[in-house]
């Protein structure tokens, strides 16, 4: 899907999730465990507001397990639900129904102590472009329904499905814009494949991913292309470049006259780096906790 972020389309956007707020109980935010500060949607807090919130770290599978669980915990610490899940496969999917019910869990009991059955809760799944709305919404289905929106006759309104008896979703997924004017995040958002590679230099998404795989996951780039010297630290775009050129020459990837072919290379590195073939890897980590000095006390 092709979407041209433009202010008035990122105004609609946001209009159109706060209708659909409306008429739901919990807001499931759907985002990429490889990525889980860039690929979430720099107003999500403003436009989701006070709705509880179960965060869905999507991609699971492709994601470092130990990051993963850092960032659930950075997650509950301010004060959402968080999981780990590969919709894809399912994988941490059946969980959802029941962490959604804990979110309402007061509504429940109320609806419990009048006598009354309390009704299924009702979600919204929200997110930016390919971060796993509609595999997710299928998955939870359990059929193809994230496509029925497309049928003639069925656009017009809102359709809930029902996922179990316990959970209804809104059919429409609340689609959010990334945060392209962050540097940092769209070179992120390029590597794993999240963004159109046309907008950035593929070499210098390259460049970026190494600076962080060298420091955080050296060992793997060592192995997979015989970089016996690579150090822990690449400081700057240059010295990354050198890697890429190592990289390239270790692959074959060569222009005329013996150089090495960058965006070839760059090439090799990003479809390893999202295949899965360099294993799983998270490309950030959760800002260490904000120590709060405690008021001293009135002596
Ligand atoms: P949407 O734009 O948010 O609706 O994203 P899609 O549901 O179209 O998914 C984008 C791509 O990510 C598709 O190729 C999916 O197959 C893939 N995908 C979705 N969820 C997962 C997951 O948990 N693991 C993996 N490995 N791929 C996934």
């Amino acid at each position: 899907m092709t979407i041209q972020w433009f202010p008035g389309h990122m105004t609609r956007a946001k209009r159109q999730i706060e209708e659909k707020l409306k008429l739901i109980d919990v807001v499931f935010e759907l985002i990429d465990s490889r990525i889980p500060q860039s690929s979430r949607n720099p107003m999500v807090d403003a436009i989701v507001g006070s709705k509880p919130r179960l965060v869905l770290l999507n991609k699971a599978d492709l994601a470092d397990p130990g990051r993963t669980a850092e960032w659930m915990a950075w997650f509950r610490s301010l004060g959402h639900e968080a999981l780990a899940i590969d919709a894809s496969s399912g994988a941490g999917c059946k969980e959802i129904p029941g962490k959604a019910r804990e979110l309402v869990r007061a509504r429940i009991e109320r609806q419990l102590a009048k006598g009354m059955k309390p009704r299924a809760v009702r979600a919204l799944i929200v997110g930016i472009p390919n971060v796993g709305k509609s595999t997710l919404i299928n998955r939870l289905a359990g059929r193809s329904a994230a496509a029925t929106g497309d049928r003639p006759g069925v656009t017009k309104g809102q359709q809930w499905i029902r996922s179990g008896s316990e959970l209804e979703l809104l059919d429409t997924p609340g689609i959010l814009w990334p945060k392209f004017e962050d540097p940092k995040a769209g070179n992120l958002l390029a590597a794993i494949g999240s963004i159109k590679e046309e907008v950035l230099q593929v070499d210098e998404v390259a460049c970026f991913a190494l600076q962080i795989l060298a420091a955080d996951y050296g060992h793997v780039l060592r192995k997979r292309y015989g970089l016996t010297e690579l150090p822990d630290r690449l400081p700057d775009i240059r010295s990354a470049a050198e890697v890429l050129e190592a990289i390239g020459r270790r692959r074959g990837c060569l222009a005329g006259g013996g150089h090495v072919d960058y965006e070839k290379a760059a090439g090799v590195l990003l479809r390893d780096l999202r295949s899965g073939k360099l294993g799983r890897l998270t490309l950030e980590r959760p800002a260490p906790a904000e120590v709060h000095a405690a008021a001293p006390n009135e002596l």
